[in-house]
């Protein structure tokens, strides 16, 4: 069964409102309880009293809070924390299910290579080997944890190359870097300050981002109204759940997202609807009517639509530089309900490639994604918690899974403000594991260690007394004792938050406007992630359930 994160996020808003009206998902429930009991490799939890520990999921790099119930040690239920600032109480399904990962019949279990069973001692003698040998490439899915910079200081102490895959969120955000010298992940959107959102097909009330994040916003401001004072406009080829629950839906032709935010820009400019912003787009109002297949006055009108109400953000669902250009035009790069920048700025990244030459070893963290796979003559070493199919890589690497090791959690992709979290190892692996940064830690023992960079962190933010704890209770860091006593909150499931996101932090120059040739056009953002496995109790739920949509509509 081929799911993908568009998937599951629009079964967990059919599942949510189906809930409330229906007992068919309660019978399902029943039934997966039945069901789920005869499994021979789940272990029955033993009848102890419960205990409920509060930390952050690190299946994928929103980090929403998790309330997890553990019975004598195991993890045997997930549910969202309300007092969360961030995500409020919200999960996606995956999470609800997750417990049951670590016990999934596709979890890497032992070190492969080339298909044949090898050994942790084997792996590490030929990592060692051929990172002194030659250059080594290193892969992160997750920059900014405390493993990336295990990771990159590894690459970088062998002469190699530490590289990131970034998700779509953040690959929105490139643009920006070349305009601002901000790197895209330190750059994300003011939702909560701007009053109209333009989205190319961005899936903003499908799920995107963090869950929650702008369904809330949307359900609180707009929903219902007539003349919402917060407005998103849906341009997209097809009648997505977004574009239904949209303020206006706009139908253009599938693929010209670019030449519409050109004309958009133009109307925007030569109209005199914003202050004067940025280049003049050659693309002329006829053209991207012609393409878009709207009237040239439909785009004037939307355009007028747009600059009506202020901060403007126009979101695209990937990589497109012409969108962001628009948001240039719109004066809202810098700006309060527009593309800000965090306190914290992380250096510029490497965006890899998959076609990788001239190095000797390729790592493959767990955090990348399955499809990513190298196209190269290293010799590739690949770490999964859970096999999602097959995989060039020479070395299979087993991972940590849900929960079994100690990880932090810096700043959702695309969040306007700073946050921190840590995520304390709650249960024993289920296998014989390793994350990438713990093998090359022992490889060599002069990089610091991920506890080391975690206590570092938790007494950079404590010496800096800005922010607010969010944990049992909401206390300002200048109001708390100690480094250890906030690092301790923070391994207790508390969250941290900066200062709010700095506005007018950075300049913008757009000099010219960019080539339409070179933007991204992809509307198919669900496969992106495609999920490598499900937990039981989502897969059943999702296969028999009717609340998943049908193809025919998807494709619609
Ligand atoms: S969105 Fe990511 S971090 Fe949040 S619950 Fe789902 S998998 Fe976990």
């Amino acid at each position: 069964m081929k799911v993908t994160r568009r998937d599951l996020l629009v079964w967990s808003a059919g599942a949510a409102a189906g809930m409330l009206v229906t007992p068919v998902p309660w019978k399902l429930l029943d039934d997966v309880s039945i069901w789920s009991q005869n499994w021979p490799w789940i272990p029955q939890p033993a009848r102890v009293p419960v205990e409920v520990k509060q930390s952050s999921c690190t299946l994928c790099p929103n980090g929403c809070g998790l309330r997890v119930r553990m019975a004598a040690g195991w993890p045997v239920g997930v549910a969202g924390v309300t007092m969360n600032p961030i995500t409020r109480g919200a999960l996606c399904p995956l999470a609800f299910g997750a417990h049951q990962l670590n016990w999934h019949s596709r979890r890497m279990r032992g070190v492969r290579h080339r298909g044949g069973i090898s050994s942790w001692p084997e792996a590490h003698a030929a990592l060692t080997k051929a990172s002194e040998e030659g250059r080594t490439v290193v892969i992160d899915g997750y920059p900014g944890r405390a493993a990336s910079s295990v990771l990159e200081q590894f690459a970088l102490k062998r002469g190699g190359s530490y590289q990131v895959v970034l998700g779509s969120e953040t690959r929105g955000l490139r643009p920006y870097e070349n305009w601002t010298g901000v790197p895209a992940t330190s750059l994300g959107y003011d939702l909560e300050n701007a009053k109209t959102v333009v989205s190319f097909g961005a899936p903003l009330l499908d799920g995107w981002g963090v869950p929650g994040r702008f369904t809330r916003l949307w359900a609180e401001r707009a929903a219902d109204a007539d003349d919402p004072q917060f407005r998103l406009i849906q341009i997209e080829s097809s009648l997505s759940r977004t574009a239904a629950r949209a303020w206006k839906w706009i139908s253009i032709v599938e693929g010209s997202e670019s030449t519409l935010a050109a004309g958009l820009a133009r109307v925007l400019i030569e109209q005199k609807l914003v202050p004067a912003r940025g280049p003049i787009p050659a693309v002329t109002v006829s053209d991207a009517a012609k393409r878009s297949g709207l009237t040239a006055d439909q785009i004037q009108e939307l355009a007028r639509t747009i600059a009506a109400k202020r901060p403007a953000l126009a979101i695209s669902s990937d990589e497109n530089p012409s969108i962001a250009a628009l948001n240039v035009v719109l004066g809202s790069v810098g700006k309060k309900g527009g593309i800000v920048g965090r306190s914290r700025r992380d250096p510029a990244r490497v965006t890899a490639d998959k076609s990788i030459s001239g190095a000797r070893a390729v790592v493959v963290d767990a955090s990348v994604p399955w499809d990513f796979v190298p196209e190269t003559d290293a010799e590739v070493f690949r770490f999964a918690a859970w096999d999602g199919g097959s995989s060039k890589a020479d070395w299979l690497l087993p991972a940590p899974g849900f929960l079994e090791d100690l990880t932090d959690v810096p700043s959702p992709p695309s969040a306007a403000g700073e946050s921190y979290a840590v995520a304390p190892a709650l249960t024993k692996a289920t296998a014989d594991v390793r994350s990438a940064a713990q093998l090359l830690v022992s490889i060599d023992s002069s990089l610091t260690s991920i506890d080391n960079i975690i206590h570092g962190r938790c007494a950079e933010i404590f010496r800096q007394r800005a922010g607010t704890l969010y944990g049992r209770e909401i206390m300002p860091v200048a109001q708390i004792a100690s480094a250890d006593k906030l690092e301790e909150q923070l391994h207790n499931g508390a969250v941290w938050i900066g200062e709010p996101a700095r506005a007018a932090s950075f300049r913008c120059e757009l000099k010219q406007w960019p080539s339409l040739a070179a933007a991204a056009e992809d509307p198919d953002w669900a496969e992106h992630w495609p999920v490598p496995m499900l937990p039981p109790l989502a897969s059943k739920l999702y296969s028999e359930s009717s609340l998943r949509e049908a193809p025919a509509r998807r494709n619609s």
